[in-house]
């Protein structure tokens, strides 16, 4: 305990860096080796939970405490066996601009608050563009993550519908409506679905046109349901890499849909925009540049920090109607400087736009290009490994970065085969040294490894199956 009240100091920054620099190297030398998750997490996690301090410890002490003691509760997400949901790493141009972004410590919501995050939020909005070959003169706005970016792109379909219906639902609101009408197949992500309850369209209206188990759209029952809306505005919401085995929609044929209907096409491309990034997969993506609203992530395989995404929206004036306020103090929605909490949910914001400038500015469209099919040969290595094995079995093809697969030895039903697979899952988090969850795929249990971080090399996706066979065999033989 300090002999008197601890208080902010000039003088403690000498200690955080000095700590910054130990931690981050420790950190880094171990990180490619670490187990994802510690077996003691539960109980170190635990030990924070104590009441508000009444006298601090001071920077360094309280530095010291939060990585030596929470470092056990820690997964390690940026590492290169952290292969569930969808979890990128982070480039060291990333990382080390997230560091400066937290130097720096910059307002990004308008111009007044930080030219540059503004202007590099402009301009890797439009290198991002180039990137993935949308339309240049496309407005866009960083967030979050795809989630949020899924909020502004319905957010702004939603304000097209309303004025479609000759309402501004950004002003008057939705009574009086009719329900907003969604269309998708059966790999709308559950983030969209949730957007359209934050939205106040409601989860339950996203009607979606499956023809089989898995998800895959039925083109023509959609078109069925557009031809019954009888020229009313609709929104179609398409997947570019869904999560269980990275398939994607038919992005052309639903846009030719949307043409033909008049409605909005929404596409969420979380990570599978990237296919974009290469001649191998870039047809999987073909036609994205016909929809109104598209959304990426950052934090996936642009291996940026948590938290980044971008939207995407074709009618800037769409975004500006849907997020318009306005007070005296804050910046005037016409100065022609930018304006970024004019044009998405969030006022302030984090300068999130460094990280991204400086991984596109350090790696280029060659080294994402590069990083994208080091990815897909990864991919296609776990497959490979997974059939040469005679207890796992393959689900799905491998279209992008996601393999699809089980557990199956053999001679068992599908429910003994599920309820495998689901004790496998638990199995593989209890140990800790990799990471992949349970899925339903068309119905069965399997897990889906996906491959976004930079760090992930053969040894590790080798290491992965090998971890993955022998706790399978552990749990065969209780
Ligand atoms: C991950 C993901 C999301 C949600 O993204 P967050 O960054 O977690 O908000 C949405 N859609 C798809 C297809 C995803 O893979």
């Amino acid at each position: 305990m300090p002999d008197r009240t601890a208080y902010p100091e000039r003088s403690e920054m000498e200690a955080v860096l000095d700590h910054f620099e130990r931690s981050a190297r420790s950190y880094l030398d171990v990180v490619d080796e670490r187990p994802v998750l510690d077996p003691r997490a539960a109980e170190t996690a635990a030990r924070f939970h104590v009441g508000l301090p009444e006298r601090g410890t001071g920077a360094a002490a309280a530095l010291e405490e939060l990585y030596t003691e929470g470092l056990a509760a820690t997964a390690t997400t940026s590492g290169p066996r952290f292969f569930h949901w969808v979890t990128g790493g982070s480039t060291p141009a990333a990382m080390g601009a997230d560091w400066l972004t937290g130097l720096l410590d910059q307002q990004g919501y308008a111009w007044l608050g930080s030219p540059l995050a503004v202007e590099l939020e402009l301009v890797t909005l439009d290198w991002l563009k180039e990137l993935f070959g949308l339309p240049g003169g496309w407005a866009g706005v960083t967030v979050t993550g795809a989630s949020m970016a899924n909020f502004v792109g319905l957010a702004a379909a939603r304000q097209w519908w309303g004025e479609r219906h000759g309402v501004d639902v950004s002003e008057d609101g939705l009574a009086g409506l009719p329900a907003m009408p969604v269309l998708s197949g059966g790999y709308i992500h559950a983030s969209a679905v949730k957007v359209l309850a934050m939205l106040g369209v409601g989860r339950a209206q996203v009607d979606r046109h499956m023809r089989d188990a898995i998800g895959r759209v039925d083109l023509s029952s959609m078109e069925g349901r557009l031809k019954e809306l009888d020229g009313a505005p609709a929104v179609i919401v398409a997947v570019a890499g869904e999560v269980n085995a990275g398939d994607f929609d038919p992005i052309d044929e639903m846009a030719d849909l949307a043409a033909e209907y008049g409605a909005w096409l929404h596409v969420d491309g979380a990570f599978g925009l990237f296919a974009a990034v290469s001649p191998r997969t870039r047809s999987l993506v073909a036609g994205v540049g016909r929809a109104r609203s598209v959304t990426v992530d950052g934090h996936k395989w642009l291996n940026v920090p948590y938290d980044s995404g971008y939207a995407f929206v074709h009618d800037k004036g769409l975004l500006a109607r849907a997020f318009a306020y306005t007070a005296r103090y804050l910046a005037d929605p016409d100065d022609p400087r930018p304006n970024m909490g004019g044009l998405g949910p969030e006022s302030s914001r984090r300068a999130r736009s460094l990280a991204v400038w400086a991984t596109l500015r350090a790696y280029g469209r060659e080294g994402y290009r590069m990083l994208v099919e080091s990815h897909l040969d990864l991919a296609k290595e776990l497959a490979d490994r997974v059939d040469a094995a005679p207890d796992l079995a393959r689900l799905a093809d491998v279209p992008l970065n996601v393999v699809c697969f089980r557990y199956d030895p053999g001679g068992l039903g599908e429910d003994e085969l599920d309820r495998l697979n689901e004790r496998l899952a638990e199995r593989i988090f209890e140990d800790g040294r990799v990471a992949a969850g349970a899925t339903t795929y068309g119905g069965r249990v399997a897990l889906r490894p996906t491959i976004v971080n930079w760090r992930t090399r053969s040894r590790d996706v080798a290491f992965f199956v090998d971890v993955v066979r022998e706790l399978a065999a552990s749990l065969r033989a209780v």
